[in-house]
């Protein structure tokens, strides 16, 4: 089974209009340079930059993701923007349940899941994320939380298509710390068992499981390696072309 390899890179709230048309160009000029590739790009700017950022990419092969969206296709919800939204603007992507919006809003696996329900509706690829806190993770109960967000947060839409999971342990976002590759891929390994429940046994061997959680040029070889890893999920090295560029080639599957 060949998955395709997905190299998001997730800005959250970063990047001015100057920034990011500079960040965006040269990823799309390498891309471009490179030609075929067995690789997939995604960048997620802020909403202020997605269509300047999807001007800039028109003719590469990168596409374009928003960082989150509403659980509604439209209608009075001041401040947020709608995957109807997002794919109007030129999206292909969309994040739900990163772990700054389950932190910093509260949101449930109930309310992600019904956003991915409206991604998927509006044609969006969805990239769910689940992860363990560090003290999860130190009562042993990383595989049970995993479990249950994928229980509680995947839409009946679901599919291998337009669903992607990213496997993003809280406390290796930001930190610098990573989990062990041997970890990694047996957290996986029980991520796509638990899809094989949901989806069956066909669906979860081609739905793409991407890891997150302070990938850097330097460690982002050693997750290409493990059987269960389909990607990246990139936050602090996708504000840097030359440190995002050289984790998508370390994650290179022919
Ligand atoms: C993220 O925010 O999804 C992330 C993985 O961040 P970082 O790569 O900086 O740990």
């Amino acid at each position: 089974m060949t998955r395709r390899v997905l190299i998001a890179g997730n800005w959250k709230m970063n990047a001015s209009r100057d920034n990011g048309v500079n960040l965006a160009s040269d990823l799309a000029n390498r891309l471009k340079k490179k030609g075929k590739s067995s690789f997939e790009m995604v960048v997620c700017p802020p909403f202020t930059l997605i269509s300047s950022v999807c001007k800039i990419v028109q003719g590469s092969k990168m596409s374009v993701g928003g960082q989150d969206c509403h659980s509604s296709l439209k209608g009075a919800h001041t401040g947020d923007i709608s995957a109807t939204m997002l794919k109007d603007i030129g999206c292909s992507y969309v994040i739900v349940g990163h772990s700054d919006r389950r932190i910093d809003h509260s949101e449930s696996d109930s309310f992600i899941q019904k956003k991915a329900e409206a991604a998927n509706f509006s044609g969006l690829i969805t990239i769910i994320c689940i992860g363990e806190t560090e003290s999860e993770r130190n009562a042993g109960n990383t595989l049970n939380v995993v479990k249950k967000q994928i229980t509680k947060s995947l839409p009946e839409s679901a599919n291998s298509e337009n669903t992607v999971i990213a496997y993003e342990p809280v406390w290796a976002i930001g930190t610098g710390r990573t989990p062990t590759n041997e970890e990694v891929q047996h957290v996986h390994a029980e991520i796509r068992l638990e899809l094989s429940r949901k989806l069956g046994r066909e669906e979860a061997e081609k739905i793409r499981l991407i890891y997150g959680g302070s990938l850097t040029p330097e460690n982002a070889n050693g997750f290409l390696s493990l059987p269960d890893v389909d990607g990246g999920l990139i936050g602090g090295a996708s504000l840097d072309a030359g440190d995002f560029w050289s984790i998508s080639q370390s994650f290179y599957r022919l």
